[in-house]
């Protein structure tokens, strides 16, 4: 899993704030009601104003799918987020 670089897209909303794109897994400690075992697999995004959304699917091979959900949601926040970035306070 570490040996896998995936490359996931970015979005630079209309000032200038960045949204980020990625993985997201979820493990649950026991979950009587799934025979596909205790982890959630998706996507999240986030951008730099502190708005932040996922979609997560059960099996790994619905992670294309999730993707492509969170890709339409980041895009749509980086059309309308006027955030700047944030400023280093160093
Ligand atoms: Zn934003």
């Amino acid at each position: 899993m570490a040996s896998t670089t995936t490359t996931l897209p970015r979005y630079r909303g209309l000032c200038g704030a960045i949204v980020t794109i990625r993985e997201h897994t979820t493990r649950y400690a026991y979950d009587s009601e799934s025979e596909f075992g205790s982890e959630r697999y998706g996507h999240a995004w986030e951008c730099e104003c502190g708005v932040s959304g996922s979609s997560v699917e059960m099996m790994p091979h619905d992670r294309p799918r999730t993707l492509q959900r969170v890709r339409e949601a980041a895009n749509e926040h980086a059309a309308q987020c006027r955030a700047l970035p944030p400023t280093a306070t160093k």
